[in-house]
């Protein structure tokens, strides 16, 4: 995730003219990866940072540097192109704890996804990548929504300048870490959609609710499958790919039509902690963290040759993918209530997948409603009903996939035994 990395030390390039605090953007030296925009380009993404910066009530601190990039540097940027037996490992973990029906389908959806890859902000180099055919759009045919792609952008730019974005590329520590990082993405791009959309709205002289209603919409047509790309992906995939601009979109919206850009502005520098939080504004502002869990080690699993390959926090978000997956839908009555939880796969000696997932509940009627969710799917998990297990404690559930009995059996009642299902 580009938008999501650490913001790297401000370029060290000024260029004084005639305006009262600099250029917005600046032309960035030619690489392997691109090249610098022509006059006419650099005039053009000026102007459009200009109108960002107005609409969204805040000026650039330092120039942005902005290159444009061919196919060619799309594929170096590792943006195009396939690496396979990466993707099949990580469709096949997914798999493993229940949000896919099919490794091979989730890998054919992300190559479709990387095929359609347009401009995008490098937050590390504090760097916009220009694509030649959006840019020639844009510059010679005054197409309005290749300069609101643009807006979008160079709002990403202003927000990292801003304030700041901590994480980067490096792994979450744990998984509230994951779902801090996954709420704020869902905020950046709502808060680049919002400048977007009120920049479609001025260039056609309509109304920005109006344009909000259709952009907005249109975002969550895409995440529920009802349309374009949406159509050919599974539930997980249109989640991972459009949740952040519908769902992000909705809160950051909120926060703007009752507290303006200045709410905004307090919201990034005391960003939501969850996803369910970005789903649920009035859960972040009465400030309802999410719970940590953590997954007991299970003796029989350890003994029986499993190892770990991964741990991770599926959030309100993906839990509604887990309970939706039989309807290709996401299921938020199920999801809804979660307060937290824990997955980690593993892999046996040749090389089949487990997995283990607790989830909090904030009470026991949400957590009856999510067992019996997760009940009526068991028998339709990787491997069928014999090979997977759930199980309550009050507000906990646990729900264990891909073993054979008797280890199954085994592996629940350690785990049930544990002081954290007790
Ligand atoms: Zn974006």
């Amino acid at each position: 995730m580009w938008t999501a990395s650490t913001l790297a030390a401000s370029i060290a390039i000024t260029i004084t003219m005639g305006c009262a605090h600099g250029p917005a953007v600046v032309a960035g030296p030619s690489t392997a990866r691109g090249r610098p925009p022509t006059d006419a380009e650099l005039g053009f993404v000026r102007h459009v940072a200009s109108r960002v910066e107005q609409l969204r009530s805040l000026r650039y601190r330092t120039p942005v540097q902005v290159r444009v990039i061919t196919a060619e540097g799309l594929l170096l940027e590792g943006l195009a192109g396939s690496d396979d037996e990466r993707h099949l490992r990580m469709a096949r973990r997914l798999h493993a704890v229940g949000l896919t029906h099919d490794p091979g389908t989730t890998v054919s959806a992300w190559a479709r996804m990387r095929g359609s890859a347009a401009s995008f902000y490098d937050s590390e180099a504090d760097c916009i990548m220009l694509l030649e055919e959006a840019l020639r759009l844009g510059l010679q045919e005054r197409h309005v929504q290749a300069e609101a792609h643009l807006a979008h952008e160079l709002t990403h730019a202003l927000s990292a300048q801003h304030f700041g974005w901590a994480g980067g590329r490096q792994r979450p520590r744990s998984g509230l870490e994951m779902e801090r990082r996954r709420a704020l993405r869902m905020i950046l791009e709502g808060e680049a959609e919002l400048v977007q959309a009120l920049y479609l709205a001025e260039a056609r002289g309509v109304d920005p609710l109006a344009v909000l209603r259709s952009e907005s919409s249109r975002n969550v047509d895409l995440v529920q499958g009802d349309s374009g790309f949406g159509r050919q992906a599974d539930a997980y995939v249109r989640q991972e790919q459009f949740a952040n601009y519908a769902y992000g979109l909705a809160f950051i919206q909120l926060v703007w039509r009752q507290r303006s850009w200045q709410g905004v502005d307090a919201v990034f520098r005391s960003p939501p902690s969850s996803t369910e939080q970005v789903l649920h504004p009035e859960k972040y502002f009465s400030r309802e963290n999410p719970v940590e869990v953590t997954i007991p080690i299970s003796p029989a699993l350890r003994d029986a040759g499993y190892r770990r390959v991964d741990a991770g926090c599926l959030g309100e978000l993906e839990a509604a993918v887990f309970f939706g997956r039989e309807r290709d839908d996401l299921d938020f009555r199920a999801a809804g209530g979660w307060a937290g939880d824990a997955g980690e796969i593993y892999e046996s000696p040749s090389g089949e997948a487990a997995s283990v997932w607790i989830s909090r509940w904030d009470d026991v009627a949400e957590a009856e409603e999510a067992e019996g969710a997760a009940r009526a799917l068991a028998s339709h998990l990787p491997g069928g009903a014999a090979h997977n297990a759930v199980a309550r404690r009050g507000v906990t559930l646990l729900v264990v996939q891909g073993l054979d009995e008797p280890l199954l059996s085994e592996v629940v009642r350690e785990l049930l035994a544990t002081e954290s299902l007790r």
